[in-house]
């Protein structure tokens, strides 16, 4: 079991998989849903096509096409709403969701970008909490899998610093 920390564009990560911050459409979006479509190019919007969409706290996986990554599994974080929504549970379930593809799919290496944290207005401290204990809890019992979590902005990036000692 290994976790980093990094900062930058996540669709430039050559790993197993890429997660997208997707919305429930999975047909495509702003902020990192957005670059990673622009990246992967339309063979990628083809397949999300196909899924029909994903509930809130669920994931699904699709090829990588043109990224470096070869799948991209997207989910599709809560909405924050002042937290008494079970936005904390369905952002843990985001993270939990994205793992478990991962191992069904045989994939060992899986990036994160902080999710729900960018248009989906999650406080970015309590975000962080959320996605360390799921990955960590996850992480307890695959111990094959490398976790990176992509940070963009540089309050991320000293959050999960912080909190994962690194
Ligand atoms: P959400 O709707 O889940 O809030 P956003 O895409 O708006 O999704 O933001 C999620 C996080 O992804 C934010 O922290 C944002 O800064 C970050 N982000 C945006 N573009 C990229 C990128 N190219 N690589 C990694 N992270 C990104």
């Amino acid at each position: 079991m290994k976790i980093d920390v990094l900062q930058g564009d996540i669709t430039k990560l050559d790993v197993d998989a890429i997660v997208n911050a997707a919305n429930s459409s999975l047909l495509g979006g702003g902020g990192v849903d957005g670059a990673i479509h622009r990246v992967a190019g339309p063979e990628l919007l083809a397949e999300c096509r196909t899924l029909g969409g994903c509930p809130t706290g669920e994931a699904r996986i699709t090829g990588g096409y043109r990224l470096k990554a070869r799948h991209v599994i997207h989910t599709v974080g809560p909405i924050f709403r002042g937290g008494s929504q079970g936005e904390a549970a369905l952002l843990a379930s985001c993270y939990k969701s994205s793992l478990k593809l991962a191992v069904e799919n045989g994939l060992h290496s899986v990036a994160f970008p902080n999710i729900s944290t960018g248009v989906y207005g999650y406080p970015k401290e309590e975000a962080a909490q959320i996605a360390v204990k799921a990955v960590q809890d996850f992480l307890a019992t695959a111990d094959s899998l490398h976790v990176i979590f992509c940070c963009f902005d540089d309050e991320n990036l000293r959050l999960y610093r912080s909190m994962l000692g690194l």
